[in-house]
This record gives structure tokens, sequence and C-alpha cells, in this order.
């Protein structure tokens, strides 16, 4: 049998890498399209990382600690300021993102013969972790406003059974939170025989009165909630994501861990973050106000907006949203073309990035409905 070089999975042939558009600073200015904090570390938490990485520098002949005992020590501490309690270190894992946290859940509990099953619209890597493990991938789907009919899911988890079910909350691109009652029906849904994973990457943004998913650990030994510093933290550079969940679902994720796969930096950084917690969460306050504030706005230019528990908006509907993205990278501003057909998804950043996205939109919008009135004018003559 001869293969094509270079003998790539069949399966994977042909398939393009994942990644959003990314554009130089030159290009776009205003840089709103992957959910980052707009906050670059202060010089004072940029000191205090320095310091710590030449203390470990001084050890980078060594490997470092595989189990990251300290770590996970400071992580349950946060965890349980962060709407959780009672979470203690054995409670905890973490790896390089979250992404990679999930990709360990399916390589231990997903594999060939199993089934990972989310709700559409929702995050795009999910399908990917599913072909990387061999795992088998169903979808079911989000209703008009983006919530899951809870009777709906539960009819689908018990006709598919599945290994793992991966929920945001609040969930990528639509910023639609789960709410507590879900998370629980779900679980009960799910049974012993899986594991609901509750995604809450951007669960730091939520609205005053939205609850995590932490507060019901100890009701469901099923349920794994996964966190990032990429988002609230503002470190997506680090790549330090972490999770909660029975320490039962911890151990096994050590046997498909690599060897010392959190580095010595990674952990000493992801340590120093945690230190400066006050500071990054007042920032978080400053973007949920932001975040408040843009959906008013956009919701007084007459669109339809979803919605947030998230750093993000998801508004719409366009003839041609491609059209409107377009408009706005021509002004400096780089959004994001993703979700259902007809929206798009603007990350908040700073008062002034917005200030330049609201200006930007509204030259787009008068601009493609003078373009629209021009055309309904030409066909009608
Ligand atoms: C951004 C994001 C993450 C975080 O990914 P990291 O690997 O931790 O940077 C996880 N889940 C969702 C839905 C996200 O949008």
């Amino acid at each position: 049998m001869s293969r094509p070089f270079p003998p790539l999975r069949d399966e994977l042939r042909g398939i393009e890498p994942y990644g959003a558009p990314q554009m130089s600073h030159e290009q776009a200015p205003v840089q709103l399209n992957v959910n980052e904090n707009p906050y670059a570390p202060s010089d004072a938490l940029a000191a205090s990382l320095a310091t710590a990485i030449s203390t470990v520098a001084a050890d980078l002949n060594r490997y470092p600690d595989r189990e990251f005992v300290a770590l996970r020590e400071e992580l349950a501490g946060y965890l349980n300021t962060s709407g959780g309690s009672g979470i203690t270190p054995r409670m905890v894992w973490a790896a390089n993102g979250s992404n990679e946290v999930m990709q360990q859940l399916l390589q231990a509990f997903g594999g060939p013969g199993r089934t990972a099953l989310s709700f559409a619209p929702t995050y795009s890597m999910y399908p990917e972790y599913a072909r990387n493990t061999l795992t088998e991938w169903t979808v079911g789907h989000r209703e008009e406003d983006f919530g899951l009919d809870l009777e709906r899911a539960r009819a689908l988890i018990e006709d598919v059974r599945p290994a793992l079910v991966l929920l945001p909350s609040p969930n990528n691109p639509t910023g639609t939170a789960l709410p507590p009652e879900a998370v629980s029906m779900l679980c009960e849904a799910v049974g012993d025989g899986g594991l609901l994973v509750v995604d809450e990457a951007y669960g730091e943004f939520r609205r005053s009165g939205t609850p995590s998913a932490l507060e019901l650990l100890p009701h469901h030994r099923n349920l794994v909630v996964t966190r990032t510093m990429s988002k609230a933290f503002a470190l997506a550079g680090a790549r330090l994501g972490y999770l909660a969940a029975d320490p039962a679902i911890c151990d096994a994720l050590r046997i498909v861990r690599l060897p010392y796969h959190l580095s010595a930096t990674t952990q000493a950084t992801a340590s120093v973050a945690l230190s400066y917690v006050d500071e990054l969460l007042a920032h978080v306050d400053d973007l949920r106000v932001e975040r408040d504030a843009t959906v008013t706005w956009l919701r007084g230019q007459g669109l339809d907006v979803a919605d947030s528990d998230a750093n993000f908006v998801l508004f719409g509907r366009f003839a041609d949203r491609h059209a409107v993205w377009q408009g706005l990278v021509d002004r400096g501003v780089l959004i994001r073309e993703t979700g259902p057909d007809g929206w798009l998804r603007v990350s908040i950043g700073t008062a002034d990035e917005m200030a330049a996205f609201r200006s930007a939109l509204t030259e787009t919008m008068t601009q493609t409905q003078q373009a629209e009135q021009t055309q309904q004018m030409e066909e009608s003559r």
C-alpha cells in the first residue's frame, strides 16, 4: 500500500489548521477579534514576573514539579473566592491553556467507541478535540435565543449516552450563560457513565446574579468546571488553563498528560498572576461595564444583540455580514466573523477601542444602507 507524502492520517488530509485571521497592528490597530483582555500586565506585575522567572531560570537544568503542588494549592484558594467552596488542591488540575485541559479530558474519558456532545452554535475547537482523540462527535442545537431547551437536551443525552458533554458557560460565540438548574439536570442526565464539562473560560465576566457551576461541584461528582488565565487574568500569552473536579478525575488525567507538561516558567508565571488577582479583577469589572454599555448601544442602533455574560458581544443580523466585517477592517477595527449566518462578534476592549468600534460601525452601516438604497433605486428604474 502506498501512501502520499507526508503520510498523514487519512481523515486529516486537506484540513486547515484552526485559527482566527490574524492581522498586524499596522493593518488593524484596534484588535477585538479573539476575546483577549486589552489590559497588558501593569509595570508592577511585569517586574514581579521578571523576578520570579529569573529565580526559576537558575534551576532550568532540572525538570519542574510534575504535580505542580504549589500552583494547585493557589488555584484552589482562588477558586474558593470565585464561586467555589471547599475546593482542595487534589480537586484542581492544570495544563497549557484550557484547550489542553479539555483535550486531556477527551484523551482520558473519550476515545474510540465513545461520544462527546455539545450544542451549537458553540466553541469551534470541541469537534477538533474529538477528532484528535478518535472520539465520536455529536452536536445538538441551541434555541433561537441561544439558550438550551432542557427537555430536548436531556432527551438527546439519554439517546446518545455521551462520555462527555462540553458546555461553555458563558457560551462562545453567543455569550449565553447556563442557569444552575441546567447544570444539575444535565449532570443527572449524563449520570456516572459520563462527565459534564462546564467550560467557564469567561466565568469571571458573568453578570451579578449569574452563578458559577463551581457552586454545584459538591453535589455532582461527574461535574468538571474548567477555567483559564487567558481571559480574565489577561495572560493569553502565558498558556495556563485549569479545572476543578472530583480528585478521581484529576488523578485520571495524570495518566494521559505528557511528562512534565507544565513548565517551571509557566508555573511561576501563573503563581505570580494569582498574587495580583485584585488588580487583574478590577480590570474585569471595567470590561463588564463596557460590555453592558456596548450591548445597550448596539440595541440603540436597532440591531439584534444576544445577552452577554462574557467579554464579547454577538450582534446582527446583517444581510451581508462579510461586508460589515470588511468595512470595519477598512477603518482599522478587526472583529470576528463567526456564529450563525448574519451575526458578528466583537470582543470588549478599552473605552477608547470601543469608541473606535462604534464610529467604525456607524460609518459602515451608513455606507451599506446607502449602497442598498442606490441598488434599490437602480432596480426600480
Ligand atoms: C478562549 C476560550 C478558551 C480558553 O482557551 P485557552 O486554551 O485557555 O487559551 C476556552 N474555551 C472557550 C470557549 C474559549 O472561548
